[in-house]
């Protein structure tokens, strides 16, 4: 029964999109996983992708015995640097990931022109960008194959929970022996788990509350009560016997409800940002210089600040929900960069966003006053001063 509700999910999903094929999965990251092993990348081929990402974007290249390697990143969108991609390639390079950071699109244009000059392959990462456009077209429509993540913290949630989509039948077609003959089923007891917290989750957070049942669930996930995103073993660069597991039926019933209430989200997500930015005006804050060719969905809203560790330090005590993102390149600080092959200095504008960045919530539980509040609080911090 379970896998006629994930069946009716991915088509209703693939839909939405207008992708031609799409797959679920128990997480984002066993969605990459699985386009990865279907592409056939493995041992020793060279994958592309930002320097400011999460760490669990990364785990599964790295499981399949590839290498990442990282570009530096445009200070404005905080997506990869399309000018940096060729010198990084070589004759094993494979594949290019474009993530669109934030909501803000990847430039798909110059991405898409160095993968068709190069004969390489591009995909895209969609777990922060939901409905997002690039020259008119909706993001996880561009690549070869997108994936999309519902954590907690994405464009909507179901828990957990992850979905491939696939433009290329014959990639669809690897997918789906994988997920027939390797994928692991999630267990009773894990799905409960998984039901119990998105009801407290529900419960505990509405607009008063949001901070701190935000650092109450950063605090129990931190100490491993709740089905977390990630357990500590996954900062680390091993695969867990289990990884490859796909998605419950009650994650995807979760979704399908979730994906009914999308372009209502959106035009939240659209309001908010409009408020921040005109709020933002108003106390002369910089203006970041976006292409004109995007139409962003946020997930959060990225600002810079003059003290960032101050910012997350005091923001729960004003009652701002501020967001860390990204603590370190490979988000998040835990993370043992040189593990993965990344030096500091090697993405300098990646290192410095780090350094700088924080977000504010455009989430539906927001509301004017949530933004009113926010900006009057990183005004007080203050914007970064340096000219970029
Ligand atoms: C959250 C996230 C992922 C991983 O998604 P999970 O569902 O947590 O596995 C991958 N890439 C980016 C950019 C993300 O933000």
């Amino acid at each position: 029964m379970s896998a006629s509700v994930l069946e009716t999910y991915q088509n209703a999903f693939a839909n939405w999109l207008g992708a031609a094929h799409a797959f679920g999965f128990w997480k984002g990251r066993v969605a990459l996983y699985a386009i990865l092993k279907g592409l056939g990348i493995g041992e020793g081929d060279e994958v592309i992708l930002p320097g400011y990402t999460c760490v669990m974007a990364v785990n599964p290249i790295v499981y399949l015995g590839a290498k990442p390697v990282f570009v530096d990143i445009d200070p404005a969108t905080f997506n990869i640097d399309p000018n940096q991609i060729e010198a990084k390639l070589t004759p094993r390079t494979k594949l290019i990931i474009a993530q669109h950071t934030y909501g803000y699109p990847a430039d798909l244009g110059a991405i898409s022109d160095i993968a068709q000059r190069k004969g390489l392959r591009f995909m895209e990462d969609c777990c922060l960008s939901l409905g997002s456009r690039y020259a008119g077209q909706t993001v996880g429509t561009f690549g070869v194959a997108a994936y999309f993540s519902f954590q907690w913290n994405k464009p909507y949630t179901s828990g957990l929970g992850g979905m491939a989509v696939v433009r290329d039948a014959e990639l669809a077609e690897q997918i789906e022996t994988l997920c027939r003959t390797e994928l692991v089923q999630p267990g009773a007891r894990e799905v409960n788990m998984l039901r119990a917290q998105l009801l407290v989750y529900r419960g505990l957070i509405y607009p008063r509350t949001t901070a701190l049942a935000q650092s109450a669930f950063r605090f129990f996930t931190r100490k491993g009560l709740v089905v977390g995103s990630s357990s500590t073993c996954e900062f680390a660069p091993t695969m867990e016997p289990d990884f490859f597991k796909g998605m419950s039926g009650m994650q995807a019933r979760v979704g399908l409800r979730q994906l009914k209430r999308v372009p209502r989200g959106m035009a939240h997500r659209r309001r908010m940002t409009e408020t921040y930015a005109r709020l933002l005006a108003e106390r002369s804050w910089p203006r970041p210089n976006l292409p004109t060719n995007i139409d962003p969905v946020l997930v959060r809203y990225p600002v810079r600040v003059a003290d960032k560790a101050k910012a997350l330090a005091t923001a729960a005590q004003h009652f701002v929900e501020l967001g860390s993102w990204f603590e370190c390149p490979l988000h998040p600080i835990e993370t043992p960069l040189e593990a993965y092959g990344y030096h500091t200095g090697m993405c300098p504008q990646a290192d410095r966003a780090c350094r700088e960045t924080v977000n504010l919530p455009v989430h539906p539980r927001t509301n004017a006053a949530t933004a009113r509040r926010s900006v009057d609080f990183v005004a007080r911090i203050g914007a970064v001063s340096e000219a970029r």
